[in-house]
């Protein structure tokens, strides 16, 4: 990536317009398509092969107390939405795994549970949604880019359901809430599920987490008009940060770290995400 003008600082009208061309490839709008059949035969052969070799975090939550994530009717339900996913176009063999482990529906209020696994955006409370099962699968498949991740920085916690999925192709996951009563509430929906990988945090998230950085990840679940720098100089070297930016009309941006002083920075598709605010309240 050697377009100067990608380089840091960016302004918003940089980040919004036109595509141009990446060297970054693997994401882009290339869509295998797989049919329902292959993704569940293949979501199958990868929990048989998961389940021989867990990740700590796969294992606590398949050691979760039976109640939590036990359910043929949930579980039938995961396993269409991860079917739908691959129809969508998401093809990262990891991120699918994560996506029908995680149980969804244990992320909100029993009002909306019957809905936890149609592709929508489901509130939380607070003016807040836990984001569509689309989008929080392609910005994982975006950050992970075939790779096992280290260390990842979340902001916006919300109810925890992402940071979740994130335990599972991470192996640190930090993720900072700026709204209180919503990070107590991620961290009791995540405590019955004893995941050790995950650090929850309250505070303003556009200030990242210096003490925990560098991070080969960072993923925004709330749209800035544009991605705060401090956040920019958290990512090690090749490390990714994936974000919606923009007001009314917002961009799913990646901004890859490529020296210590260059990023470079790719518009992908239209999204809709609640608004990044500063401060906590
Ligand atoms: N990942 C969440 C989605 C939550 S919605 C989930 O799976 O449920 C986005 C969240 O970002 C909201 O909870 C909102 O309060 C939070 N947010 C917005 N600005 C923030 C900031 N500066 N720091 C931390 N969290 C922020």
């Amino acid at each position: 990536m050697t377009d100067k003008a990608r380089r840091f600082p960016l302004s918003l009208s940089a980040l919004a317009d036109k595509p141009f061309k990446s060297s970054f490839g693997t994401f882009s709008s290339r869509r295998t398509i797989a049919t329902p059949q292959t993704a569940t035969k293949n979501s199958a052969q990868d929990s048989q092969r998961r389940s021989n070799q867990l990740t700590p975090a796969a294992a606590a939550l398949k050691q979760a107390p039976s109640n939590l994530t036990a359910g043929a009717l949930p579980d039938a339900l995961r396993r269409a939405m991860v079917a739908r996913l691959v129809k969508q176009g998401i093809t990262n063999r990891a991120v699918l795994t994560a996506m029908e482990l995680v149980p969804r529906h244990l992320f909100m209020e029993p009002g909306f549970s019957g809905q936890a696994y149609v592709d929508a955006s489901i509130p939380i409370g607070y003016q807040q949604t836990i984001s569509q099962p689309y989008i929080v699968a392609r910005m994982l498949e975006i950050l992970c880019n075939g790779r096992t991740l280290n260390r990842v920085l979340e902001i916006g916690t919300g109810c925890g359901y992402q940071a979740t999925v994130l335990s599972q192709v991470a192996k640190e996951v930090f993720s900072i809430e700026r709204i209180k009563p919503l990070h107590e509430l991620a961290k009791s929906n995540l405590r019955p599920m004893r995941i050790a990988n995950i650090r929850l945090h309250y505070g303003d998230g556009m200030l990242g987490l210096p003490q925990a950085a560098p991070f080969d990840g960072i993923i925004l679940a709330a749209a800035g008009l544009e991605v705060p720098r401090i956040l920019l100089e958290q990512l090690s070297l090749g490390g990714r940060l994936v974000a919606p930016v923009g007001a009314q009309q917002q961009q799913l941006q990646l901004i890859e770290r490529i020296s210590k002083s260059e990023w470079s920075s790719v518009a992908l598709e239209q999204c809709h995400f609640v608004p990044l605010r500063p401060g906590t309240a």
